[in-house]
């Protein structure tokens, strides 16, 4: 088949790699000069068992009850009135999460990340990309939560089979020695199979492994419109159109954009953080792999001789400097906290961060068949994009080539939401 992918994030780009290994013909459409430049531009780049609940770290956070110590920054924050649409639709998330639990959404979340790390490894195999991989990753607590909580913690942790270890106050610093001496801590909870990298360096990998083996990559390409044509579809853009047998959209945040003219939505919304990359002076005191503040709700990784710092959720709000440096000083501030000694405090950031990750009421990703001929979908992967990308990918792919999927395609579909 002639496939078309609107957008070269990490969710376009490991779909171009599924559908050309399964023999298709892949045109990649993306309106920048260059691949990445959206939400898939400096997220923590963590790929972790996000099973245990779709909205990751909170979930650890509420589950240990350890309270929030920076609350304005770390809570969802929501700007509009009570009839304005972000909080209608924080009103529809917080209603479904608490309807759902985890019980609806944990198989299907497993099977995903399942299937993403086995698709990860095939592809490494194949391709030996440079993805700044780093292995483990630890959650200290700096105070021992009560024997219930850690119960009820435990309790998820094995239903969803993750493998994690409990950790003392001298095994947790044995396992990160950078650990700042002055903060107390009670001991860690540490995953060791979790895994972070460097979304954007892989997926840039990815992409030109793929151009070299056919892959057409049209950058400045801002799709207008795809239209059904019977036989497939045709996308247009400002100088020209061209018809395919299928289209995926991978849109991120414009995805609704493209659906509109078909009388299709995604009842989405784009949940904005942000991310500080700084260059680590001191190798020896630096965090080995990544770190969950879960008071904080911080994600600390390493992208190779850089540290990333991510953190904050923001919805309905502009992107404004005094937003952008309250951020930069309540990441940069924590990462002190905790690794003092591994950047010079007066050293500048290398890269300030805002990014959105378009997220549905459920926190799953939307993968399927749009329900108009001719066009699928690999959106709204939230905040867990990178990590399940192959997972994602590979989902699409079984489906518009009518293999049996090892998801539970009813999980991921547009239907689900209506
Ligand atoms: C601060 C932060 C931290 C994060 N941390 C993590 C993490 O630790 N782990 C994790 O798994 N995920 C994380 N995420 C989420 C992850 O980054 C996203 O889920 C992922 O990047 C989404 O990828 P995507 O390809 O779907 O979207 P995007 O990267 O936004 O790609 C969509 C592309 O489509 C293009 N496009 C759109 N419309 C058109 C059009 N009409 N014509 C042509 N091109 C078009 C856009 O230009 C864009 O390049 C984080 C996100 C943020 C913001």
């Amino acid at each position: 088949m002639k496939i078309a992918i609107v957008g070269a994030g990490i969710a376009g780009i490991a779909t171009a790699f599924e559908l050309m290994e399964a023999g298709n013909e892949v045109s990649v459409f993306e309106q920048h000069r260059a691949a990445g430049e959206e939400a898939s531009f400096a997220p923590s780049g963590l790929m972790w068992p996000c099973a245990i609940n779709p909205w990751g770290a909170t979930a650890f956070q509420q589950v240990l009850q350890l309270g929030l110590a920076r609350p304005a920054f770390s809570e969802l924050q929501i700007q509009g009135g009570v009839l304005s649409s972000p909080r209608r639709w924080a009103r529809r998330q917080q209603a479904v999460a608490k309807k759902l639990r985890d019980s609806e959404v944990l198989p299907a979340l497993q099977s995903l990340e399942l299937l993403a790390m086995q698709r990860m490894q095939h592809l490494q195999e194949m391709l030996d990309i440079n993805g700044q991989f780093s292995q483990g990753l630890l959650l200290p607590l700096r105070k021992e939560p009560s024997a219930a909580a850690l119960y009820e913690l435990t309790r998820r942790l094995s239903a969803a089979h993750i493998d994690y270890q409990r950790c003392n106050e001298a095994e947790t610093r044995a396992i990160e020695p950078g650990l700042a001496t002055e903060i107390q801590i009670a001991g860690a909870l540490y995953l060791p199979e979790a895994w972070s990298g460097n979304g954007r360096l892989f997926s840039q990998g990815l992409l030109q492994a793929l151009q070299t083996h056919g892959l057409q990559l049209h950058t400045q390409h801002a799709i207008s419109g795809i239209q059904s044509t019977g036989s497939g579809v045709r996308l247009q853009w400002a100088s020209g159109s061209q018809d395919f047998d299928a289209v995926v959209l991978c849109a991120g945040t414009h995805t609704n954009q493209l659906l509109r003219p078909h009388h299709v939505q995604l009842p989405s919304a784009p949940i904005h953080s942000y991310s500080a990359s700084i260059q680590i002076s001191e190798e020896s005191l630096a965090p080995r792999r990544a770190v969950i503040d879960l008071e904080n709700n911080m994600i600390l990784t390493r992208q190779g001789s850089r540290l990333r710092i991510s953190g904050g959720a923001e919805l309905g709000y502009p992107d404004s400097p005094e937003r952008s440096d309250d951020a930069r000083h309540a990441l940069i501030s924590v990462l002190l906290e905790w690794f003092p000694g591994c950047i010079q405090p007066s050293q500048s950031i290398l890269q300030m961060w805002r990014g959105a990750r378009l997220t549905v009421p459920d926190g799953l990703p939307v993968v399927g068949a749009s329900g108009i001929p001719g066009i699928w979908l690999n959106t709204a992967h939230g905040g867990f994009g990178w990590g399940l990308s192959m997972g994602c990918a590979h989902h699409v792919r079984q489906l518009m080539t009518g293999q049996s999927t090892s998801t539970d395609p009813a999980a991921l579909d547009l239907q689900r939401l209506r």
